[in-house]
């Protein structure tokens, strides 16, 4: 039933979704200094909605900081946040956070169903009972990341990945529409990485918006759609395919990735 005619209302119907796409996240002159130099440096972003979208640079490059200050968790001295071009204070609750793992107590004494259960809090009001139907989706969201059997579990005795799995099945119960990812393949196995890319593609597919903080360059023509690079300023934005080049790399990283080259499969070459 392909014709011409329906291909051609398709492509239009997909450009004008495109040109009426509202931002997950728009930040503008976002600075922000924890002492005199400042961390992050009057940056302007757009996080596309409908679209993964990675942070890359290096370490020490400010990329978990635009995280917490577009969250209001650490303060900025200038800067606006939108999401989904409403203010914060508005669209909070559209918002899902996974922090970087190792900035989690995981001596805190709390199992996995439970951690899982937090993601509800905002349903369930803080004096809301937990009730079975909020059970049965803190369990079918640890089923989606492949740790249903783990419910009883305590979070400190699981490995790094799985406690990055259980992390992602909590923001899954938020039911938000933007998610906020920092590292969330750090230190886990590759089981695990493909576990989580996989709960991401389907956001995605969800027409959910993800936003990763990622510190592999090699996947991210693979994983991606769209990149900000960023180093303490931001070097640059936008589709993998047009921003993610050798030229903005090498900006991004200084003389470390000079020669790093994008091959014609879009993947990274460092000699
Ligand atoms: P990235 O996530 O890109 O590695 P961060 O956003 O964590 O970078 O840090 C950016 C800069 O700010 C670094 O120089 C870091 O040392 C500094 N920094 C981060 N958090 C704090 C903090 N709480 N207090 C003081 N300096 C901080
Ligand atoms: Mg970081």
């Amino acid at each position: 039933m392909t014709t011409p005619e329906l291909r051609i209302a398709a492509d239009n119907a997909a450009k004008m979704a495109a040109s009426t796409q509202v931002s997950a996240m728009k930040i503008r002159g976002m600075t922000v200094s924890y002492g005199e130099k400042p961390a992050l440096f009057s940056v302007d972003a757009d996080f596309a909605s409908g679209a993964m979208t990675a942070i890359i640079g290096p370490n020490g490059a400010g990329k978990s900081t635009l995280l917490k200050a577009a969250l209001g968790i650490v303060p900025r001295l200038s800067g606006e946040v939108s999401v989904f071009d409403r203010p914060l204070s508005v669209s909070r609750d559209r918002i899902a956070y996974v922090p970087q793992r190792a900035s989690v107590d995981w001596d805190f004494p709390t199992r996995v169903f439970d951690v899982v259960l937090m993601g509800l809090y905002r349903q369930l009001g803080l004096l809301g009972r937990v009730k079975a139907r909020h059970r049965q989706t803190a369990l079918e969201c640890l089923d989606r990341v492949g740790m249903a059997d783990f419910a009883d579990r305590q979070i400190g005795q699981l490995s790094g990945g799985q406690q990055q799995r259980v992390f992602l099945a909590r923001s899954l119960a938020q039911g938000a529409d933007l998610y906020l990812l920092d590292e969330p393949f750090a230190g886990v196995d590759a089981a695990t990485e493909a576990a989580i890319i996989a709960v991401l593609k389907e956001l995605k597919n969800q027409g959910k918006s993800v936003v990763a903080v990622h510190h592999d360059l090699a996947t991210v023509t693979r994983y991606f759609d769209r990149v900000l690079l960023l180093n303490v300023n931001k070097v640059a934005e936008g589709p993998v395919a047009s921003a993610f080049t050798s030229e903005t790399i090498s900006q991004t990283y200084g003389g470390r990735l000079a020669s790093a080259q994008i091959d014609q499969l879009g993947l990274l070459v460092v000699p």
